[in-house]
């Protein structure tokens, strides 16, 4: 049998299908780690034909069936491997589209500050996104060198918690940090979520060591043909584990609790608190200051559209939460 199947396979094929590990996206065009090293690499047209949205094109962290091209120098995705896990986000133009943004991930560090940051609730929304995910959360409380009470708010955040495990550290100290080692052996992916300012790039940058962040990047074509720098997003760490760092894991920060929302679209919480109703879903309600701001052009639509997508992801997030408790 084994000689029939090897006989019916294009020679071809058989010397030159190999997988690879996506670790940078940029404009259809990705660098993969391969065990021939790094290589570019652009998706099949077929793959490409196939494709009903990008949730259906590789993200960062995908494994990838691919056949190597120019004397080796470049790569064909032939196929995407399933995923174990996989972090994505609703765009919000006229038309919703999930976008993987991350795949693969076996650990997140969730982020937390001890310091004016801390809030239980805000940690609950982001266990959520991480059990939807499919990776698993390791919940890190930083900046122990400030806190206060640090004994309590571990134990409010076990009990929110139940049975993730609870680090406290200090990234700028960098104390603690060996608690995080289990997590970063050879075959590990991480990544890191939390609100801005809680330190995440500080402990980013001690993971990886300063030196060799710089290193990390790569220069791309873009479709003018300009070269750019980029940085790789699935970063090599030298305790033999990958880190994955995109921009997109940044953005869903921002969308993971509502007071963020709130900060964003400032002008429509404003426009909001003028109008008739206290509760005004800015619907079709009489003395909607939102309604007539759209009428009379000063709020942009699509603004608007953006604003009410994201406010219901959040209720939905809120509602499958209290269905928990
Ligand atoms: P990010 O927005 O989550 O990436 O946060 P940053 O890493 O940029 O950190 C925000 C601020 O917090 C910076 O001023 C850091 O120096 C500070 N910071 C980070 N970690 C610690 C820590 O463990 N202790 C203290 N005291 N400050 C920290
Ligand atoms: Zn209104």
């Amino acid at each position: 049998w084994s000689e029939f199947f090897a006989n019916s396979l294009n020679p071809q094929w058989q010397e030159s299908y190999t997988i690879g590990r996506v670790a940078l996206e940029y404009k259809n065009t990705y660098r993969l780690y391969t065990e021939q090293g790094e290589l570019s690499a652009k998706v099949i047209g077929k793959l490409r034909y196939q494709a009903t949205g990008r949730q259906d094109f590789p993200a960062v962290g995908d494994w990838v069936v691919i056949r190597l091209t120019n004397e080796g120098k470049q790569a064909i995705i032939h196929s995407i491997l399933p995923r174990k896990s996989q972090f994505s986000r609703k765009t919000v133009g006229a038309k919703t589209e999930v976008q993987i943004i991350a795949t693969n991930i076996d650990t997140i560090f969730l982020v937390s500050g001890l310091d004016g940051d801390f809030n239980l609730r805000r940690i609950e929304r982001y266990l959520l996104l991480v059990w939807e995910s499919g990776a698993n959360p390791v919940i890190v409380l930083n900046k122990a060198d400030l806190g206060e009470d640090i004994a309590e708010k571990r134990e409010a955040v076990e009990a929110i918690a139940f049975g993730v495990p609870v680090i406290i550290l200090s990234a700028v100290k960098n104390q603690g940090l060996e608690a995080l080692t289990p997590y970063l052996k050879p075959g590990q992916t991480v990544a890191l979520l939390g609100s801005s300012g809680v330190g995440k790039s500080t402990l980013v940058n001690q993971l990886i060591g300063q030196v060799v962040q710089a290193v990390g990047e790569v220069r791309s074509d873009d479709c003018k043909g300009r070269h750019t720098t980029t940085h790789r997003q699935l970063i090599p760490l030298p305790s033999g584990g990958l880190l994955i760092d995109t921009p997109g894991m940044r953005e869903l920060q921002i969308w993971a609790d509502e007071e963020s929302l709130a900060d964003t679209f400032t002008d429509i919480d404003t426009l909001a608190q003028h109008c008739r109703f206290r509760n005004c879903k800015h619907q079709d309600e009489p003395g909607c200051a939102v309604q007539q701001a759209l009428e009379n052009g000063t709020l942009d639509e699509q603004r608007f559209l953006n604003y009410q997508k994201l406010q219901k992801e959040l209720h939905y997030l809120a509602r499958k939460q209290d269905q928990k408790a």
